[in-house]
């Protein structure tokens, strides 16, 4: 079994996804840095953002703001003090 040092649960050798979930680079990162019991765990949450924010996906932004929640999710602790957080409301 492919495994991954994960950064959200912080596991060495946690379980891989079996494939990238999202298309391109970010979907590759995410392969990479993090496993398949937190991606289920991003899945459930994700549902809860949408609703909780009423995404709607006819608006180019809604997918940028869930990208940065599922970062955020999935990479913690990785805005730097003074840096731009993911959460950091677009200007
Ligand atoms: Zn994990």
């Amino acid at each position: 079994m492919v495994t991954v040092h994960c950064a959200r649960c912080g596991r060495p050798e946690a379980p891989a996804l079996p494939r990238q979930p999202l298309p391109g680079k970010l979907g590759a990162e995410v392969r990479e840095r993090a496993c398949l019991d937190c991606w289920n765990e991003w899945q459930k949450m994700e549902v809860m953002v949408i609703n909780e924010l009423r995404l709607n996906f006819m608006d180019p932004a809604a997918q940028e703001t869930l990208t940065r929640h599922m970062k955020e999710f999935l990479f913690p602790g990785e805005a730097k003090p003074g840096g731009e957080s993911p959460l950091t409301p677009l200007k």
